[in-house]
């Protein structure tokens, strides 16, 4: 059972991260979606509204489940007995953080490797903090994000 980590804040989730996910439990038999609590960011949705937005959107995909997660990446995935995290690369601009951070990884997880998946064309200008940006000042985020997130936003921004 080869199980892989999707890690990141989406905070909230967009159509880009669901193309990665969905592109990953293609790959893999099971894909846990960690959503990570980071104490150092305050972030526009709570834990629970991140990963019931995920859990809503990625409902059709039976090996797709949802988590929490804090502390070091790695441990958690050990926990999980993942032998991967999956990532996106949008631009050469997350390139080189994400050498980095996959460099970290694997020195202290030789077994757990990283994989990168290319974004697609249509989501490469797609970012969380685009689309709450936009929806702060009203515009249409429905063809960036799932249905379930852009009625969220609108309830947040009072839309
Ligand atoms: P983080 O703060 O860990 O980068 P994000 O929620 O921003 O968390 O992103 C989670 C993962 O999804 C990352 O691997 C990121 O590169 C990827 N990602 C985000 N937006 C896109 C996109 N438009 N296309 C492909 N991958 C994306």
């Amino acid at each position: 059972m080869k199980v892989a980590i999707c890690p990141g804040s989406f905070d909230p989730l967009t159509n880009g991260h669901v193309d990665i996910i969905n592109r990953a439990a293609q790959v893999f038999d099971k894909v846990i979606v960690a959503v990570l609590h980071n104490p150092n960011k305050k972030p526009l949705f709570t834990m629970e509204e991140r990963a019931h937005m995920i859990k809503e959107a990625l409902k059709d995909l039976p090996n797709v489940e949802v988590e929490y997660f804090s502390g070091l990446l790695v441990d958690y995935a050990r926990s999980k007995g993942a032998c991967a995290i999956v990532r996106g690369l949008r631009a050469v601009s997350d390139f080189e953080i994400e050498l980095m951070q996959a460099s970290v990884n694997r020195k202290l997880a030789p077994e757990v490797e990283t994989v990168y998946m290319m974004t697609s064309n249509e989501y490469s200008f797609l970012s969380s903090s685009v689309v709450k940006e936009v929806a702060s000042f009203g515009g249409d985020v429905r063809c960036m994000v799932p249905t379930v997130v852009a009625e969220k936003l609108a309830e947040k921004f009072g839309k």
